[in-house]
């Protein structure tokens, strides 16, 4: 077994977005920081849709002129509704009148990567294939004990002042210490992969994220998603009863790929999907991704805080994930500096002061999220149309709902939640059913965010050029 001596302030697990992140505030405010991460960077990883509320963290993690030269630009999301007709187009610069309305898709193996590696040349500890087995606190040596083994299976010991978890959906610590909790009705699993060879549409060569609809007896929808400018993030997301009675089904009629086989089927009940992929073909295996929406009870302790999917995970109709984990690492790296100060000075921020806000977030978005199952509300895909027929009436919840769809989770709570109450109030409902009918939305239009598409997939189109 290998000790390592020195004892850290800070000992993070996991380097995906949310431990990245918390890593690079730390060591950059000076602190000595070790981040162990299992796996050997790139990985690839779903979640490749990202919202301009990410763009000021790229700023400060002096990232963004690499984001630029790497990856596809989103202006915005299209909902559409199952059978291709209903659809409303949401561009973030309607109401975003600063560079980050123009959002990033990006290949997460690449985008993680760059990530770590910004963690690295800011001073932090790096170890990949360093796979965390046990933490024990308040060892004779110090608050925090960790032990890990290499890729050779070579035991370690990390002894560090703070752990923070940014294991992800592993959940490292809320497993080892039976604190998950899985998030009523929100129990769905995504199938996904990347497709070539596409039929793109005008709205995908404008690089829009189009969410469908799959009918609500699934509670499904699907992403499609233009991550370079030939190529598509496609994945299928379905209620998990749905899901085990289609398993069943297809196993019982011998198909010796159920995963692939129910992906492949719900992809072409969409109209939409079928004409976007009569001649596509996929382009790597399909990625599973179940056990959805959960949260770990207990999320800070003495010397410990979750962040990102380790503390909290919900479904990703709204490609929040990023962000929420981004941003609490952020918010959590702060109050960690702040403790180690001894909470001196005026703006303290405490784990749990930061908790508050962060619950917050992830409290609005359990809100919105429900909001779009409910049959009984307005549906996203008629709900920008409205906005563009109504705007003059509903400017304020215009734009409220624009900034929220961009990302806006960690401000203003009490203005969303009315919002949202008003968004699902039957009186309202109701009149804006009355109106929707007078003015039906047409079938083909299709509305462009107005970005070149030349600025859109600048990254794959130079890199096409070059090579
Ligand atoms: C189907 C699906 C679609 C999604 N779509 C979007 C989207 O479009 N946009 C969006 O913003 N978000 C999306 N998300 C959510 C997003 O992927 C996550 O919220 C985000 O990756 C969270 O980052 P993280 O750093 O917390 O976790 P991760 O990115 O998962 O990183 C955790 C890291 O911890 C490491 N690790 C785990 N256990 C250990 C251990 N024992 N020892 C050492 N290392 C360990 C893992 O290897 C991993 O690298 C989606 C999620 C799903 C499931």
């Amino acid at each position: 077994m290998e000790r390592n001596e020195q004892i850290q302030d800070v000992i993070i697990i996991g380097g995906g977005p949310a431990g990245s992140t918390a890593a690079t505030y730390l060591a950059r405010m000076g602190y000595q920081v070790t981040l162990l991460e299992k796996d050997k960077f790139p990985r690839d990883h779903v979640g490749e849709s990202l919202l301009p509320f990410c763009y000021e963290l790229f700023e400060e993690l002096d990232v963004l002129e690499d984001m630029k030269k790497r990856f596809a630009r989103k202006p915005g999301v299209r909902f559409v509704g199952r059978d291709g007709g209903a659809q409303g187009t949401w561009c973030f610069g309607r109401v975003i009148k600063s560079p980050s309305a123009l959002s990033f898709h990006v290949f997460r193996a690449d985008f993680d990567d760059m990530l770590l590696r910004n963690s690295a040349k800011n001073g932090a500890t790096v170890l990949e294939e360093m796979k965390v087995r046990k933490v024990t606190f308040d060892t004779p040596e110090a608050n925090v004990s960790v032990e890990a083994t290499d890729a050779n299976g070579e035991a370690h010991t990390f002894n560090g002042r703070y752990l923070i978890d940014a294991s992800g959906r592993d959940t490292f610590l809320a497993r080892q210490n039976k604190w998950k909790r899985s998030i009523e009705d929100l129990d769905r699993v995504a199938f996904s992969t990347h497709w070539v060879d596409v039929e793109l549409d005008d709205s995908l060569k404008d690089g829009l994220l189009q969410i469908v609809y799959l009918g609500t007896e699934k509670k499904g929808w699907g992403w499609v998603n233009p991550i370079r400018h030939d190529r598509l993030s496609i994945g299928i997301v379905l209620n998990n009863d749905y899901v085990k009675a289609q398993r069943k089904l297809l196993t019982e009629n011998g198909e010796s790929d159920w995963k692939a086989a129910l992906y492949k089927k719900e992809l072409f009940a969409s109209e939409y999907l079928q004409s976007l992929l009569a001649k596509a073909k996929t382009a790597m295996p399909i990625i599973v991704n179940g056990n959805y929406s959960y949260y770990s009870e207990k999320k800070y302790g003495d010397n410990f805080v979750m962040i990102g999917d380790a503390a909290s995970f919900l479904d990703p109709i709204f490609a929040s994930g990023v962000y929420l984990a981004m941003n609490s690492a952020r918010l959590i790296a702060k109050s960690v500096d702040h403790m180690f100060r001894g909470y001196e000075g005026e703006d303290k921020l405490t784990i749990e002061g930061a908790y508050e806000t962060i619950n917050g977030a992830y409290g609005l978005m359990d809100k919105f999220i429900r909001l779009f199952y409910d049959p009984e509300t307005i549906d996203f895909a008629q709900l920008g149309h409205a906005f563009q027929t109504f705007d003059s009436k509903l400017e304020f919840a215009y734009a409220l709902s624009y900034y929220l769809v961009a990302g806006d989770f960690f401000h203003n709570h009490d203005e969303y939640h009315q919002l949202l109450d008003k968004l699902r109030d039957p009186q309202v409902v109701a009149a804006y059913k009355r109106i929707y009918m007078d003015n039906p939305v047409f079938e083909e239009e299709v509305i462009s965010c107005g970005v070149d598409r030349n600025v859109i997939f600048a990254a794959s189109l130079s890199e096409e050029t070059t090579t």
